[in-house]
């Protein structure tokens, strides 16, 4: 068995032969590991699709390598053709064949079609075995989606990539195909990489995630070590829904809009340029004296988040439901206690008692 299903060495990409355009994918490197499903994680435009078309097979490389279990599949100079990398590939849209069954859809890719033990399992396993002989209109839109992973697997392929695959599901039925979606690969011991723009969806259910920006990765982790230790300003904000703030410094200390910034248990402090603190650990009182100014306010059930303009910046707030604020109302804003916030660069994790 190998260490690694998939190893990604230096990939450099764009669309155009220019020398001085800018890379659509910029020294990517990452690593799947045999089993695991691997979360890419960013928003519009940073290249999530060409990386996935690069290592699908469809585009070649401008520089670097793409592994699947030790070959050698996409380099500069030659790529293995889609239909003979052993990928199974998994759209938002399902891409299932009309005018197929759901026995003869998951079959599709079988050479030989008297193997189909493994058909039988995986439909078994995604829960379609009483809908065999029912055509893609005949079935929901969490089935049509089901019957696409089957379909991805059914080759005795153990890769796939999975393209937002959740998205046109509604909120139910993604949840709960979500939540089924690391038993099913496990079972058949399969290794993945699911491209989505939705921080919630990667952390829940990848066992590691790569945050993207700009053709770059910021970091691949957990996600527990994500939270915990956001390496880069990009993945505070993106990951954690972080408010990113100015610092100035002051003689011997430093300040942002919340007040002065404790940094004694800081060893290098002179290059800190920006706070990242959570919404959730901004304490908020309504004052007439107060230099924060009350610009919006949404209910999320729970909780309310207010955006608030303080000395030029903007920030969001969250605070329970009996912080009942209006739009237009000033208020005095300072760092909570027993929280805690991350400092950039150097990812210092400050905590306040
Ligand atoms: P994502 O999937 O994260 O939304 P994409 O990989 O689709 O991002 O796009 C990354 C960048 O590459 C974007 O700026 C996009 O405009 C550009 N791009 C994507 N496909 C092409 C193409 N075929 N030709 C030229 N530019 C492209």
């Amino acid at each position: 068995m190998y260490k690694e299903a998939l190893i990604i060495d230096d990939l450099h990409h764009k669309y155009d032969n220019q020398k001085n355009s800018t890379w659509i994918l910029n020294a990517i490197n990452l690593k799947i590991g045999n089993g695991e499903l691997l979360g890419l994680l960013g928003p519009s435009g940073c290249g999530k699709s060409t990386l996935l078309r690069l290592i699908a097979g469809f585009e070649y490389p401008f520089k670097g390598r793409i592994i699947l279990y030790k070959r050698e599949i996409s380099n500069k100079h030659r790529i293995l053709t889609p239909e003979k990398r052993k990928i199974g590939m998994v759209f938002q849209d399902y891409a299932l064949f009309p005018h197929l069954t759901v026995l003869e859809n998951a079959m599709f890719g079988l050479k030989d079609k008297k193997k189909k033990s493994r058909v039988d399992f995986l439909i078994n396993i995604v829960g379609l075995d009483k809908f065999i002989n029912k055509y893609p209109h005949e079935l929901s839109g969490g089935q049509k989606q089901r019957l696409a992973i089957a379909r991805a697997l059914a080759p005795g392929t153990n890769f796939i990539l999975l393209d937002e695959p959740f998205c046109s599901l509604d909120m139910r039925v993604k949840l709960k195909l979500r939540s089924e979606l690391p038993n099913i690969l496990r079972s058949c011991n399969a290794s993945g990489l699911m491209v989505t723009h939705d921080p919630e969806e990667a952390m829940s259910i990848c066992d590691k995630v790569a945050v993207m920006n700009e053709g770059q990765i910021h970091q691949i982790d957990s996600p527990i070590k994500l939270l915990e230790n956001p390496k880069t300003i990009f993945v505070s904000s993106f990951i954690l829904g972080n408010n990113i703030l100015n610092l100035e410094k002051e003689d011997n200390s430093y300040k942002c809009c919340l007040g002065e910034i404790n940094t004694s248990s800081l060893e290098v402090k002179n290059n800190i340029k920006f706070i990242s603190i959570s919404p959730k650990f901004i304490s908020i009182e309504r004052s007439n004296d107060g230099l924060a100014l009350i610009i919006s306010k949404e209910f999320l059930g729970e909780y309310f988040i207010y955006k608030i303009s303080i000395k030029g910046e903007t920030l969001r707030v969250r605070t329970t439901i009996n912080k009942n604020f209006n739009i237009g109302d000033k208020c005095f804003l300072s760092i909570a206690k027993d929280s805690f916030f991350f400092l950039y660069p150097g990812a210092k994790k400050i905590f306040i008692q």
